[in-house]
């Protein structure tokens, strides 16, 4: 094995991210190699990555439990995590990787949207280094190098406005989840599809970019942008913005991830920046996307909030996918899981992990009970 190659654990490795993590990690091996990778589902998918990558750890089906992943990202074998496996299962692995103070390349939000106080914290206690894969984080990331903090005026992060943005409301109650599942620009698992439509992912992503980049949500905000070429950007101070800009492809944030601090070539199917483009702008009117605005409010209002917005959010879009409920349901279902919550201040761990098992029951309940 070649000393300088960085060594990968890849959580969630059949998914969008993880097939795409494999494939930077293909087209560069003499950098990367693969020690370790996990699935929820075994499957011949996961199968032919072992067959390939020959990790000396993995994980699957039963072995694939919080405890099990949080045993890999604490592997001293491990220097890198990539994490991208949905939900709240992310957090302990995530948690094990950053007390050994090592590399995570993070997709799955969950964490900092549940857990972010806790989370940052523990990543300032150790020294871990905690990188964004997700485009618009990665965006900021790099327009924020060697800038001095109270130079930031305010974080814009662009979002393409799902596949109904050009709809009015009335039309959204009769949305099937095939037309939901069918996003314009990017290619992703189907929770994060839905969170895109609803804009629930635009509202999870300022509260990711809040703990990332410790700035208030007044210094968070969101523009329609339908086009997906310019990722986001920062104002400063003096009136000037950076922005980053390039074609929508997911291996071009998790590569600046892996390789981090070095640039390296890009991949040989990339697609140059098509110049001819529109680029447009709009902001986010305040009476559309209730997920949004709901989502943002939950941030604001802190304490286990944040927590039962992720878990009725989860559940909400897993009864919509199955039918169960109309897709205009999603966010009256978290309005009222958020309405009968009882928060706890400064929650601990425990805290989180009750109040995320108490969201799922509620909503559950009140699907049935309509
Ligand atoms: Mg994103």
């Amino acid at each position: 094995m070649n000393q300088s190659q960085k060594r990968i654990a890849v959580l969630g490795s059949t998914g969008s991210i993880g097939t795409q993590t494999l494939d930077v990690v293909r087209r560069n091996a003499d950098r990367f190699r693969v020690v370790a990778l996990a699935a929820g589902h075994d499957s011949d998918a996961f199968q032919e990555q072992m067959a390939e990558f020959q990790p000396a750890l993995s994980a699957t089906g039963d072995a694939a439990t919080p405890e099990g992943l949080a045993h890999i990202a604490g592997s001293p074998d491990v220097d890198t995590v990539v994490l991208a496996i949905p939900g709240l299962a992310a957090l302990a692995p995530a948690l094990a990787a950053i007390k050994e103070g090592k590399t995570l390349a993070f997709a799955s939000k969950e964490i900092l949207v549940v857990a972010g106080e806790l989370v940052m914290s523990e990543v300032a206690r150790t020294g871990a280094a905690l990188l964004p894969v997700d485009s618009e984080h990665s965006a900021l990331w790099q327009c924020l190098a060697g800038e001095p903090k109270e130079a930031i005026s305010r974080l814009i992060l662009t979002a393409s406005g799902g596949p109904f943005y050009a709809r009015d409301d009335a039309e959204l109650e009769s949305v099937t989840p095939e037309e939901a599942l069918a996003h314009p620009t990017w290619r992703m698992g189907p929770k994060v599809t839905i969170d895109s439509a609803t804009l629930m992912n635009k509202a999870l992503e300022v509260i990711e970019a809040r703990w990332l980049y410790d700035v208030g949500y007044d210094q968070i905000d969101v523009m329609i942008h339908r086009q997906s070429i310019n990722h986001s950007m920062v104002e400063f101070t003096n009136g000037m913005l950076k922005a980053q800009l390039s074609m929508p492809d997911m291996r071009l944030p998790i590569q600046y991830a892996l390789a981090y601090p070095e640039r390296i070539e890009r991949p040989s199917d990339w697609r140059e920046l098509d110049y001819s483009i529109d680029h447009t702008f709009e902001a986010l009117e305040r009476g559309r996307f209730p997920c949004f605005w709901l989502a943002v409010d939950a941030a604001r209002s802190g304490k286990t909030y944040p927590a039962v917005l992720n878990a009725a959010d989860e559940i909400a879009v897993e009864l919509f996918l199955s039918g169960a409920i109309s897709f205009t349901s999603i966010p009256s279902l978290i309005m009222v899981a958020l309405d009968a919550h009882t928060p706890v201040s400064r929650p601990t761990l425990d805290d989180l992990l009750a109040a995320d098992m108490w969201a799922r029951d509620h909503v559950r309940d009140s699907a049935k009970a309509r």
